[in-house]
């Protein structure tokens, strides 16, 4: 153990980004026990759930920072015929990532002791959709390769944005089922790295020990990324903290509700003193009493207003 508690604290949840020979390769690795302990926490996740929305949060985290546009925000969707049947994250330019699974409790037979992610992921298809503030986002869909995500995420890039990369993502849990490390990396080649770089370096990453085990040596993501790349010139460029954030609030899932049919709007304010409406990514809970959601009913689906607006004060003020 080279670091001491406080260090290991303070070091939680940042992705570092560099570039090596030239500029022909461009890195990143991470880690976010943090990250992936709160959202154990927060949707109570069996250990195999745990690791694979881990590992997707994790990759999310890395491909979130490598987005140049400020408001760039990506989301990440497994859809698999095993257990978990889905797995979807949200992650942004500025390090916010948030996330969950469809079936938080779904276990996975192992044979060999360790977390089978693969088996609660199943076969299925992998989205990717950047949203980097122009009218349409780019959407990208492939099928995965492996369920193991780190494999699928490189897959969509080779197929999907033409990049050769390399990525390793890991949960290590701990006896009591909390996490107890958690990251990975992803190192790129650009159009104009050779075939020879190219075998170089995966010749050294096939030869690294697991992610997990690195970051139990208590091996930085930098240390990691220099490790690799030493042999390049390896250059960091930035370290940027990342955090389990959920941007749900009161008026955004009131618009939510507004946004349902009005009948069965009419039917939950007839039928319930009041509702609770659960945000899917944070698991925080919002409660709306009658007369609250008369409110909503009156304001966007009184006659003529069959169309679900947006907010407007003057509006509504001036409709009596
Ligand atoms: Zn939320």
């Amino acid at each position: 153990m080279k670091g001491t508690m406080t260090e290991y604290m303070n070091r939680e949840n940042y992705v570092v980004s560099a570039i090596a020979a030239e500029g022909n390769i461009r890195a990143f690795a991470a880690t976010t026990r943090g990250i992936v302990e709160e959202a154990r926490a927060r949707h109570d996740t069996s250990p195999v759930v745990t690791a694979a929305l881990g590992r997707l949060m994790t990759g999310a985290a890395m491909m979130g920072v490598q987005m140049k546009e400020a408001a760039g925000k990506l989301t990440l969707t497994i859809k698999g015929d095993g257990p978990v049947q889905s797995l979807t994250v949200v992650a942004d330019a500025e390090g916010d990532v948030k996330g969950y699974a469809a079936e938080p409790q779904a276990i996975a037979h192992s044979t060999n002791g360790k977390l089978n992610v693969k088996g609660v992921v199943g076969k299925g298809s992998l989205t990717v959709v950047k949203d980097i503030g122009l009218k349409e986002p780019y959407v990208g869909t492939c099928e995965l390769v492996s369920g193991e995500i780190a494999e699928d995420l490189t897959y969509y890039y080779a197929v999907s944005e033409q990049t050769p990369t390399v990525m390793a993502l890991g949960v290590l849990m701990n006896k009591d089922n909390t996490v107890r490390q958690a990251g990975g990396f992803m190192i790129q080649l650009m159009p104009g790295a050779s075939d020879e770089l190219a075998a170089e370096l995966e010749n050294i990453v096939l030869a690294l020990p697991p992610i997990t085990s690195m970051l139990d040596e208590n091996e930085k993501p930098e240390e990691i990324l220099e490790d690799i790349l030493s042999h390049f010139g390896y250059e960091e460029l930035e370290k940027k903290p990342v955090r389990f954030r959920c941007d749900c609030s009161r008026d955004k899932i009131a618009l939510a509700l507004a946004g349902l049919n009005k009948y069965d709007l009419l039917d939950l304010m007839v039928s319930q003193k009041e509702v609770e409406v659960k945000c899917d990514y944070c698991g925080n809970t919002y409660l709306f009493g009658r007369e609250e959601l008369k409110g909503l009913y009156k304001k966007f689906h009184r006659a003529g207003k069959d169309e679900r607006k947006e907010e407007n004060k003057t509006e509504e003020n001036g409709e009596q």
